[in-house]
């Protein structure tokens, strides 16, 4: 069936939802979707297996589970997020009662990327679906084994409630013709632009979950042991094709020396010696992104910068963990997203120095502070301005459904997860009831709006 035809089917529901869709449906509709992930659940192992060489325990801890997470969050709380919430009358409002209404925004479309491309196409259609909308779904046509299957679990969910479109930028670029009530995309900042104008065309509200560069930064009272488990786990987590991995990471000059040696330590005990052989460790997703990455490696030797690791096999998308040391700002690798496992590592001689640098690029999606110092944490976590700051810890923060998830500036536009995805795809909508306010007093002919009533009105309206 065409996408044209999957809309209008879907957009010919939008005014019956919106009164119909009530709790206990949006519940079933959450049950039906969680027991065809469960039913699937080799499948879907199978697919990222085949797509990203993603290990089964990666799968279930990052695809499968935040899915079936933020389903069972939404089927415990849906209900206090459906309730109309009333709020009080300011003093100009006396003899007026108001409360805001959740409504569904309409027919909504759910754009989503490869890395993790089962649970960023399936986790915002559980809020889309929570908040009362119908959805499009258009999976990655560069994670294929995945689109497929995410296709066909999507089947199992009624008709007129979600399509799924699969394809690549011709399929995403006529589904952007159409005039969607909002458009929930994860991707880069480059198409986030693109999906941007075309929304402006029809005013279509957006979420755009984008990614960018993630700076972290071990602080002089680091605990290095940790500094160097966590950076090492976050970065080559999914061969490092994480939207919020750290991209490159700042070192006191006096402690670049134990911390490579703490660094290599971590990456031997979750990988062993030869990475390559390991079962827990990824492939980059094709090849153009291993040429890319390998290509960046090779541009930063060839400029004077130091690799370790960095061993690669094309045929099998295999790039080792990598440690970049002597990067320089001019170099590739440190202007464009890595989005692999290649890590550089930066001497700094002051926090001042680091503050500067970070404040020079666009606003990252996440910032890594590794400190114990309770003043420089505070400092550090004020002055950085980031789409989530995380402490003495890396990628955790995606899985709190009590925090919103999203960017600021080019890291991306609104908020995903638990009540913030579902307020992403609701409209708050004011309803005002009047039953003795002082409206009638303000109505022409002004005349009588005058003398003592006249100051009282201005003070209550002021
Ligand atoms: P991408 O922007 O290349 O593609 C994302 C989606 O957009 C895909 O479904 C693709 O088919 C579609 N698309 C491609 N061209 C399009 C066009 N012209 N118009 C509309 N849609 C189009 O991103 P990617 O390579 O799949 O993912 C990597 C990027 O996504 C990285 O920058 C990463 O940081 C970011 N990301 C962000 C998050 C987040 O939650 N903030 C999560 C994962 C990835």
């Amino acid at each position: 069936m065409s996408i044209e035809a999957d809309f209008a089917r879907l957009a010919r529901g939008n005014a019956r939802r919106r009164t119909g869709f009530d709790l206990a449906a949006r519940r079933q509709v959450l049950r039906l979707l969680s027991a065809a992930i469960r039913r699937r659940e080799a499948d879907i192992i199978a697919a990222l297996a085949d797509d990203l060489g993603k290990p089964e325990a990666e799968t279930r801890l990052t695809e499968i589970l935040p899915v079936q997470a933020e389903i069972r969050h939404a089927l415990r709380h849906l209900k206090r997020w459906m309730r109309p919430c009333r709020v009080r009358p300011t003093l100009a409002m006396l003899g007026t009662s108001a409360r805001i209404r959740m409504e569904p925004r309409g027919t909504v479309l759910i754009i989503a990327p490869w890395n993790y491309p089962f649970g960023l196409a399936l986790g915002p259609l559980v809020s889309a679906l929570a908040a009362g909308n119908a959805a499009v779904v258009k999976p990655s046509e560069m994670a294929p084994a995945t689109s497929a299957l995410v296709a066909r679990i999507l089947a199992d969910l009624p008709g007129e409630l979600v399509a799924a479109a699969e394809g690549g930028a011709e399929t995403a670029t006529a589904l952007l013709e159409l005039p969607f009530d909002h458009i929930f995309f994860t991707g880069s900042p480059e198409v986030g632009r693109v999906v941007m104008a075309a929304a402006a065309r029809t005013l279509a509200s957006v979420t755009l979950e984008l990614g960018g560069k993630s700076p972290a930064l071990v602080g002089p009272g680091a605990d290095l042991a940790r500094a160097a488990r966590m950076i090492a786990y976050g970065k080559f987590a999914n061969a490092g094709q994480t939207c919020v991995a750290p991209d490159h990471v700042y070192v006191p000059r006096v402690q670049m020396g134990p911390f490579l040696t703490a660094l290599r330590a971590r990456i031997r005990a979750m990988y062993g010696a030869e990475p390559k052989a390991s079962a827990s460790f990824g492939r980059i997703v094709n090849a153009r992104h291993f040429a890319r990455l390998t290509g960046l490696v090779d541009a930063a030797r060839a400029s004077g910068a130091e690799a370790e690791g960095a061993s690669s096999d094309a045929e099998a998308r295999y790039l080792a963990p990598t440690l970049l040391t002597g990067t320089t700002p001019a170099m590739e690798v440190s202007r464009q997203e890595i989005f692999g496992p290649v890590l550089p590592l930066i001497p700094y001689d002051s926090l001042d120095e680091v503050l500067a640098r970070i404040e020079t690029g666009p606003k990252p999606l996440a910032f890594y502070l590794f400190e114990r110092d309770p003043g420089t944490i505070a400092r550090l976590t004020a002055a950085v301005s980031a789409g989530a700051v995380g402490v003495n810890v890396t990628l955790a923060h995606y899985l709190h459904l009590n925090l919103p998830f999203g960017g600021i500036g080019q890291s991306g536009i609104g908020a995903a997860h638990g009540q913030w995805g579902f307020r992403a795809f609701s409209h708050e909508k004011p309803v005002l009831r009047d039953r003795f306010s002082l409206l009638p007093l303000l109505m022409p002919p002004y005349e009588g709006l005058s003398g003592r009533l006249a100051r009282l009105v201005q003070r209550l309206l002021g």
